[in-house]
């Protein structure tokens, strides 16, 4: 038996609804597996203001560190949305993934057959479902580049003065490329061996490094069939072929905008779990991708099912627990089969609706049966 620390941070909304539900079903592997989970609930984002003006205090920081991974709801909501930058809930995301050195976001995009006709594809596209990985470089690229604003002298071909000029730096070192590099083959591994290098190499420099970095690293993982996709073409190819692509790996910005293109082929904002790594032994932090959804908090009716999943996701990467990670999709997808929704996730008169404690016992009651 290991026993493991989990730092817990519901966040507002519906953040301490849907963590409950992921710890619950976390208490219900620990049961059947042998394993102890120890969970140490931690404040962030608008509670945090609230209680100390801080969206992240220094004991919450701490306590993520000292953890073997980090579980988190959601943060924000109306009542901060006119509080200074750095008094913002969003703060707190920002020094987790800074205090945690976290430099890959990991977006699994899985379509359900059960949930197929909520994807705005045609059926013939993604009959067979869809289940794609995106690996997106978190702390470089352009987000993080010199920026600035500054009056232009200069003029159009035409003499138009040019008024204003703005710009943002993509920078990436050989070494940020190389760690990110190797968190995509190293989930093309442990998936189908099929990698997707997305960039512009037609264009920027920082891709032509991307590139020559990958050529450089990919004879560490000979088992792995790579290519190298135009950002492009890779945002027209995962709507013709979405259910064909495995796992993609790619920049802060283009990562940022593919995930949530590959998010929205799913339909459904409340399936979608995710995580965010750092150097391997250190925590990593695993969070739906939905936001704190104020408009449902406290009504009971919360999709708990992208928490759960990213649970599942904390299970085999940060825990090394991959069997009982797969069991755990394996129960949602025995539940959704079964014709249990949610109510956002509803498609027919014929689901059985039920509510966020519903639906976690349900997946509670499919794993144990497994
Ligand atoms: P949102 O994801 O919270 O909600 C968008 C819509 O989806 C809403 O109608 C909501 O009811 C629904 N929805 C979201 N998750 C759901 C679930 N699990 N079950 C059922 N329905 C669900 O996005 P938003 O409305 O743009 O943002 C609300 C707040 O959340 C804002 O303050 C925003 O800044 C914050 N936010 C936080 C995070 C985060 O903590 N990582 C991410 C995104 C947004």
């Amino acid at each position: 038996m290991t026993k493991f620390n989990i730092c817990v941070i519901p966040g507002d909304g519906i953040g301490p609804e849907v963590t409950k539900s992921a710890c619950e079903v976390l208490e219900a592997v620990g049961k059947k597996s042998g394993h102890e989970f120890v969970f140490q609930d931690v404040i962030a984002g608008g509670c945090a203001i609230d209680q100390c003006d801080d969206p992240l205090p220094s004991e919450t920081l701490e306590a993520a560190k000292n953890s073997d991974a980090v579980l988190l709801g959601a943060v924000g909501g109306p009542k901060w949305d006119n509080l200074p930058g750095k008094k913002r809930p969003e703060a707190a995301l920002l020094g987790l993934r800074k205090g945690l050195g976290l430099f890959a976001n990991l977006r699994l995009a899985v379509l359900f057959p059960e949930l197929r006709s909520a994807s705005p594809l045609r059926e013939d596209i993604v009959k067979d479902g869809v289940d794609i990985m995106i690996v997106r470089e978190l702390t470089g690229g352009i987000y993080f580049g010199e920026r600035g604003t500054a009056p232009s002298d200069g003029v159009l071909e035409d003499g138009t003065p040019k008024g204003m000029e703005a710009y943002d730096v993509e920078r990436y070192s050989e070494a940020e490329i190389e760690r990110i590099l190797k968190v995509g083959f190293t989930i093309a591994m442990q998936r189908k061996k099929r990698l997707i290098v997305v960039d512009k190499a037609n264009i920027l420099e920082t891709s032509r490094l991307w590139r020559k970095v990958t050529e450089k690293i990919a004879p560490s993982f000979p088992e792995v069939a790579y290519e190298f996709m135009y950002v492009d073409n890779a945002s027209m190819q995962l709507l013709r072929q979405a259910a064909q692509m495995d796992v993609i790996v790619t920049s802060n910005m283009f990562g940022d905008i593919l995930s949530d293109e590959a998010g929205m082929i799913t339909g459904s904002i409340g399936m979608l779990p995710s995580a965010s790594l750092g150097e391997p032994g250190k925590p990593g932090m695993y969070e739906p991708v939905h936001g704190s959804a104020p408009d449902i908090a406290g009504k009971g009716i919360a999709n708990p099912l992208a928490t759960i999943l990213s649970a599942a996701m904390l299970l085999r990467s940060s825990l090394g627990l991959s069997d009982e990670a797969a069991k755990v999709e394996q129960a949602v997808r025995a539940v959704l089969a079964g014709g249990y929704r949610t109510v956002d996730i509803s498609l027919s008169k014929d689901d059985t609706i039920l509510g966020t404690k519903e639906m976690t016992d349900k997946v509670i009651e499919a794993y144990l049966d497994l």
